[in-house]
């Protein structure tokens, strides 16, 4: 039986950033069930395109590992500044929608200008304030009012979670959904703004390789990496795990990745209740249909979609983050649709997936799409409602009692992005190398 001090479930960056913080200080072993190490922050190369699962854009917020990511892309990486836009009634708004009404139809701006007023007169208008489990419905119209809500945040936001908005809470917002003053609404409803607002202004993006050079820097010279070996079953109390490819490996504590909820419904004779509360854990399904087509057109990142008649959320060109991801000549466009338990079908979703690229202005013609990548990300939005609020405190503690530290954006079950699971990765590995026990 293989023995070690530390067993890594996944080798995306979180799982990477732990395995390559321990080496050197303990043994450990990593176990990435596909045959390449990346997990979400992969890349796949197709005929001279190099496709991401979806935008996968670097921003930074913290000094250390801002500083790590850089150093381990060396030179190799381009900063940008976002370009992107939301499609609406046929015209374009720039992101953030709430900041630049000046661009709407001057009956929706008046909807949206009066009802954030209204907002504001009830006491609530442009705080952002959400008490724990506040519905996301309720939340946006308080926050930003009755227009604003009907025409970007409702729409946009229900293509994309595919749940009920009376039923998803605003907990995650905080850090993702810009909140402008009230002087910056009103300002943005009048005159041109700036669109510096937000969590990604300005981002970094490798000029070779698509993201997929971050995993590789940092998989970089680590040992004991093994890939195409699948976490099958855990036993708690012996503290084994059954690994395809490897057998049975022990371990002394774990540091999981994948999916939480999938991972627990791998403990054999997990601890009462464990079960029930894992079953009320939720996520979204994307789709990403890549696409290298003929000629370049747009400088945009990418465009927003919140109206009904596109099947997509969202439309951005990658080939306007690095040039090197599409031949000479070509761009690569990514497109994505969310799906909630149920399964997109290729074959139809393209037809209206060209339709409304065309519609929307991103391509002009069917026949200048040369290649074609369907991506599908199983767990890509965990579903934040009152369940997950009772159910993931009792789960990551029951493991945390176990020696199992749970993290990254699905170990942890969360809205998170690239550098946050690279900082748990740091701060996870540096806690077992002192010895200090996993976060309840
Ligand atoms: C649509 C979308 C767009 C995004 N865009 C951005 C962006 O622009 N910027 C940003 O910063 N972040 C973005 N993110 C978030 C970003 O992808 C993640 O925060 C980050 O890549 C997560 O890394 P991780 O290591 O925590 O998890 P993962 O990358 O999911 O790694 C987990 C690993 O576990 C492996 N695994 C699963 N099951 C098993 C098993 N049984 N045994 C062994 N291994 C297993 C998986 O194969 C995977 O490699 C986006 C996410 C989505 C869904």
């Amino acid at each position: 039986m293989i023995k070690t001090d530390v067993l890594i479930v996944g080798g995306g960056l979180s799982g990477l950033t732990a395995a390559r913080t321990l080496q050197g200080k303990k043994r450990y072993l990593l176990a990435e069930k596909e045959p390449l190490t990346g997990g979400l922050a992969a890349s796949v190369k197709k005929n001279g395109f190099t496709f991401d699962y979806s935008g996968h854009l670097l921003h930074l917020h913290w000094k250390k590992t801002g500083d790590l990511i850089l150093r381990l892309l060396k030179n190799n990486h381009y900063k940008i500044r976002r370009n992107a836009w939301i499609h609406l009634k046929g015209g374009e708004v720039p992101y953030p929608f709430q900041a630049n009404l000046y661009n709407l139809p001057d009956k929706i701006k008046s909807e949206c200008v009066c009802g954030f007023l209204e907002a504001c007169l009830r006491g609530k208008g442009g705080s952002g304030h959400a008490r724990a489990g506040m519905p996301f419905k309720n939340w946006s119209i308080n926050t930003f009012g009755a227009g604003i809500s009907k025409h970007f945040m409702l729409p946009y936001n229900y293509k994309l979670w595919q749940y009920p908005l009376d039923r998803l809470t605003a907990d995650w917002c905080a850090p993702f959904v810009p909140m402008p003053n009230p002087r910056e609404v009103l300002e943005g409803a009048y005159r041109t703004r700036s669109t510096e607002m937000g969590y990604n202004p300005v981002f970094y993006y490798p000029r070779l390789g698509g993201i997929q050079a971050l995993p590789d820097a940092l998989a970089k010279g680590l040992k004991d990496i093994h890939t195409g070996c699948e976490l099958r079953s855990l036993n708690l109390k012996t503290k084994t795990a059954f690994i395809n490819g490897l057998g049975a490996v022990k371990y002394g504590s774990l540091i999981n990745t994948m999916p939480l909820k999938y991972f627990v419904e791998l403990i054999k004779s997990p601890p009462a209740g464990l079960r029930a509360l894992n079953a009320k854990l939720r996520h979204n399904t994307i789709y990403v249909l890549n696409l290298g087509v003929k000629g370049t057109s747009s400088k945009k990142h990418w465009t927003y979609f919140p109206e009904s008649e596109f099947l997509f959320y969202r439309a951005g060109i990658a080939t306007n983050f690095s040039r090197h991801l599409a031949p000479k000549g070509c761009s690569s466009l990514y497109i994505e649709t969310a799906t909630y338990g149920a399964d997109l079908d290729p074959g139809a979703a393209e037809k209206k997936i060209f339709r409304g690229l065309i519609k929307g202005g991103v391509i002009k013609n069917e026949k200048d799409i040369i290649e074609k990548l369907w991506l599908k990300i199983p767990c890509a939005y965990v579903i934040y409602d009152s369940a997950r609020n009772i159910a993931l405190p009792p789960i990551l503690s029951t493991l945390a009692d176990n020696n199992i530290h749970s993290i990254g954006r699905y170990g942890a079950w969360k809205y998170s992005f690239m550098e946050e699971s690279v900082k748990e990765g740091l701060e996870t590995a540096k806690k077992i190398i002192t010895n200090r026990a996993p976060r309840r």
